[in-house]
């Protein structure tokens, strides 16, 4: 029997408006691996916080990279791929808004880049994986076979953010979700490495007012099409 075809799938879009969990439910059911890529530049910058790096300075850039080791692990209790930071499971505290606030500075450093795209690529030679972020259908994978644009209003964007972050954070407000949500779009959109912006043969998905079913089931449809 033909082994069965498999292709890459690239999830791009603005902070907040679900790529993670169309990412998590595609691969899911394609049996895929899904790289979560903002978990990368979250843990790059969880070290760099940690590790009082100077990043306006290169050379200390580059010695720091040098000093990262990041993994993706298979929990088999949260059936959900975690990143490890030298070894350190570091899923959970890089969603924490200090790390949101520095992200997208560290995320336009032209090294750190370097450092992560190259890794991505890596990790997508066999094919058979989603990712998420902000570059990859236009940058990490110019030649994916199905890349996805995420948008949302920008209200339910912050709303669904602000929901997340106050289950583990009740003293968040929402203007805090708000302002960091409009900085990190600004700054995303706007450096000049890699800016997020639509792939020209993306399609679409605007998911401020369908479910989570239908958002799959569009999904599903656009994956059928490109195994044929
Ligand atoms: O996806 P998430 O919101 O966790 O990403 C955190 C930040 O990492 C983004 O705001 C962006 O600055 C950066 N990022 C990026 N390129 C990617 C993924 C994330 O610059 N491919």
């Amino acid at each position: 029997m033909a082994p069965k075809k498999k292709i890459i799938i690239t999830i791009d879009g603005w902070s907040s408006c679900g790529k993670s969990t169309l990412a998590r439910q595609l691969a899911k059911e394609l049996n895929y691996v899904y790289i979560d890529s903002g978990a990368m530049y979250r843990a790059i910058t969880l070290y760099f916080l940690r590790n009082h790096i100077d990043w306006t300075d290169t050379t200390e850039v580059e010695e720091a990279l040098a000093n990262i080791q990041l993994d993706f692990r298979f929990n088999e209790v949260s059936e959900q791929s975690e990143i490890f930071l030298n070894d350190e499971n570091v899923e959970y505290v890089i969603r924490d808004l200090v790390i949101a606030e520095k992200v997208s500075e560290i995320a336009a450093i032209r090294e750190v880049r370097t450092f992560a795209v190259k890794q991505q690529q890596e990790m997508g030679r066999k094919k058979g994986i989603v990712m998420d972020g902000r570059d990859i259908g236009t940058v990490v994978f110019p030649k994916a076979e199905l890349k996805i644009f995420m948008t949302a209003d920008n209200a339910v964007r912050v709303e669904r953010r602000f929901r997340e972050l106050f289950e583990k954070n009740p003293n968040i407000t929402i203007e805090e979700v708000k302002n960091n949500l409009e900085m990190r779009d600004y700054i995303d959109s706007n450096r000049e490495v890699s800016p997020l912006r639509q792939a020209d043969d993306a399609l679409v998905l605007d998911n401020s007012k369908v479910t989570m079913e239908e958002q799959l089931r569009i999904a599903q449809k656009w994956v059928k099409e490109k195994l044929q």
